[in-house]
């Protein structure tokens, strides 16, 4: 089993965010612990092998209500526990405070270590804060940490991305997560672009920078095994893994899905509406979907060929593209230029943030 705890607080949204977030200065930490807590009650949570605190900002809970969540959901320490966090957020002291609680691997959203296109951002950290959390965390015991960079940006911004890959690569974190840019309506960014203010992202510039970091990453000792993500040898995400292999996983908290393998659930989307609902008893389920036998097939297809395992072909029933499909050993794989036209299929990935 696998848990997800969506934590929708923000400082203040960044420039390209349309994710389900609660824009708050002070944390309203104790009652989102017992919330989150209420929602658990109508799971069966037995045997987690991971655990997930995404957001939103989930470094911006309190260590102790981490601590508090775990300890209760889990009376057995989970294989992999992540946090996301933002680097402002890692100082000494919560590292050591989180790794105490149960964190094992930490995924900061670093995004680039360029000063001004992190302002461009709307992002509350500098590149200095980044290279500093990755030492705090280490310093605490936390060696399996996570890399968001974002690729892709409007051409005015000048970002250097050979010299972000070259510092991501010389931090050494043991994985990392790249996501293109997207334009999603009613963002900052679509305002900005719609006035003229800057430019629509440019698929060149999109896919190349995308083929380079395959290769960077690659001669580096990286292994791409999603489409996103790649890792030192032995820290692919657990947790991640379970999602592109169709696994069945719990959600809680606000817009959080859940999946038993056969209806995908999700939850309210506005902290507000998730929160009364929970608090008066009623379910926090927003909707549901079931998939027939077709969807499922096609979804293992789709998910299967966005993992560098690729899916089981039977002899002569499917045949590669060149450049883009290849079959080794009875199984269709797709090329980093395949990846690339199969992740533009997809309007947004929901892991960034
Ligand atoms: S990108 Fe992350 S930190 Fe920024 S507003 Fe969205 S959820 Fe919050």
């Amino acid at each position: 089993m696998h848990l997800y705890i969506h934590v929708p607080f923000c400082q203040r949204r960044c420039s390209y965010c349309d994710f389900s977030i609660a824009v708050r200065k002070q944390i309203p930490a104790r009652e989102f612990v017992d919330v989150i807590l209420k929602e658990a009650g109508g799971h069966e949570l037995n045997d987690l092998e991971t655990i997930y605190f995404g957001g939103g900002t989930p470094s911006l809970l309190p260590p102790e209500g981490i601590a508090a969540l775990l300890h209760e959901l889990t009376p057995e320490a989970a294989a992999e526990v992540t946090l996301e966090a933002n680097p402002e957020d890692v100082t000494a002291e919560h590292a050591k405070a989180w790794r105490a609680a149960g964190i094992n691997r930490v995924s900061l959203g670093g995004q680039s270590f360029d000063d001004n296109v992190l302002k461009w951002m709307h992002r509350s950290h500098d590149a200095a804060q980044t290279h500093r959390a990755v030492q705090a965390l280490r310093d605490a015991g936390i060696e399996n940490i996570s890399l968001d960079l974002i690729f892709g940006l409007p051409e005015e911004l000048n970002r250097d991305w050979d010299q972000d890959l070259e510092i991501a690569v010389a931090l050494r974190t043991t994985h990392l997560s790249l996501y293109g840019l997207t334009v999603e309506p009613r963002t900052p960014l679509d305002r900005w672009i719609s006035r003229g203010a800057t430019h629509a992202p440019d698929e060149d510039r999109y896919a190349e920078e995308y083929l380079t970091a395959h290769r960077r990453l690659t001669t580096d000792g990286y292994q791409f095994y999603e489409v996103s993500n790649a890792s030192l040898p032995g820290y692919r995400s657990r947790h991640n893994s379970a999602y592109w292999s169709g696994r069945p996983y719990v959600g809680l908290g606000p817009a959080a899905h859940s999946f038993d393998g056969r209806t995908r659930r999700w939850n309210l989307r506005a902290w507000e509406a998730y929160r009364r609902a929970v608090a008066e008893g009623r379910s926090a389920v927003e909707s549901e979907e079931t998939l027939t036998e077709e969807q499922r097939e096609l979804e293992a297809v789709y998910l299967g060929l966005r993992s560098s395992d690729g899916i089981a072909v039977g002899t002569g029933s499917i045949r590669a593209v060149p450049g883009w499909l290849e079959v080794r050993d009875g199984r269709l794989k797709c090329t980093p230029e395949g990846w690339l036209r199969l992740d533009s299929l997809v309007t947004h990935d929901s892991s960034t943030h």
